[in-house]
């Protein structure tokens, strides 16, 4: 599967690089890592998302020449790479435009149920700690000791953000091996990009997060948790969307909990986030709430208010649970 896949995209001459919306650290060290891949063949990327590399991302090498995707600039494009997700509407503004383009479409991804007969050639497996772990693949096909320290960094922030710092269900040995020929080859300090990543919280971030932990709420014979984070939270400590990264993962380190939820109250509609220890399938769940995701972290969307929100998820979740 990598063999043919690096040979289609070798014969390529201009591809576009694209992500999905709200991109995290998988979605953009894959996109980059791929981009030197590329360059390295002669070939000169487009890379594209409609949202900006979050502030903790910004100091990889590359990013800078990610911009917004625009259908002038598209269209001189060959094929078009999605990264990271497989669903066109989860790549943002200019979706009608992949669902009705007659350039060749490539996937690189690790998402549940990709849609059938539209990539003309893919990366793809579910069971993957992350599409950066692909894109390794891709490397390691092609000649690990191309990885150069710029790369490394890239797939290093890719996988170690995916994989929840390799405490995930989805980490083996592959994973670890993958990591290890990536910080021998790419010559990186995985302490310091660890803390480039994660120690760039501010005291607003925390205090929020304080408000958000306090808020827990346990359901389900107290397996299931579920918080929520107000406009008026945010506002009060003057935070952004960005600054719930992670937030979502601390229930899981309660004793029994198996399914942590965090509900973000937006405008119109509410945010939900679901990560879980492997006991419920929360691509289903995301799925009946218009998103989706993986088996242990998935995303969706609910018109509100929250404590509907609340009754309909623990609903869901506790009849997969029985
Ligand atoms: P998060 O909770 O960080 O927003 O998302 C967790 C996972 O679910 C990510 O892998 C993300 O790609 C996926 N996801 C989040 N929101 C959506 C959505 O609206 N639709 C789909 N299909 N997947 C989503
Ligand atoms: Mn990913």
């Amino acid at each position: 599967m990598v063999k043919k896949f690096a040979e289609a995209l070798a014969k390529l001459k201009k591809p576009a690089l694209i992500s999905h919306i709200g991109p995290d650290g998988d979605a953009i060290g894959s996109q980059l890592a791929l981009y030197f891949w590329f360059q390295d063949r002669g070939i000169e990327p487009m890379m594209f998302n409609d949202d900006p590399v979050p502030d903790n991302l910004t100091w990889l090498a590359g990013q800078e020449k990610i911009r917004e995707p625009e259908k002038e600039l598209l269209d001189q494009c060959d094929a078009i790479l999605f990264v990271d997700g497989n669903d066109p509407s989860r790549f943002g503004k200019m979706a009608e435009y992949f669902s009705n383009t007659n350039k060749p479409l490539y996937l690189i991804d690790h998402h549940l149920d990709p849609p059938e007969g539209i990539f003309s050639e893919m990366l793809w497996d579910s069971s993957a700690s992350s599409t950066a772990y692909l894109v390794y693949t891709l490397f390691a096909e092609t000649g690990p000791e191309s990885i150069s320290r710029e790369i490394g960094e890239a797939l290093y922030a890719g996988i170690v953000t995916d994989t929840g710092s390799f405490r995930f269900d989805t980490v083996t040995d592959d994973t670890h091996f993958a990591v290890g020929n990536i910080i021998r080859y790419g010559g990186i300090k995985p302490s310091e990009i660890y803390s480039r990543i994660y120690d760039d919280r501010t005291l607003s971030e925390y205090h929020l997060l304080g408000t958000v932990l306090k808020g827990i709420r346990l359901f389900c014979d107290e397996k299931v948790a579920v918080m929520e984070v107000t406009e008026k939270m945010m506002s009060e400590n003057g935070c952004s969307k960005d600054d719930l990264e992670g937030f979502v993962n601390y229930p899981l380190s309660i004793r029994g909990v198996a399914v942590s939820v965090l509900l973000y109250e937006r405008e119109d509609r509410v945010k939900i986030s679901l990560r879980g220890k492997s006991l419920v399938d929360l691509n289903q769940v995301a799925r009946k709430f218009n998103g989706g995701g993986h088996f242990n972290a998935s995303g969706a969307w609910h018109p509100g208010p929250v404590e509907k929100a609340v009754k309909e998820l623990v609903a869901e979740i506790s009849e997969l649970l029985s």
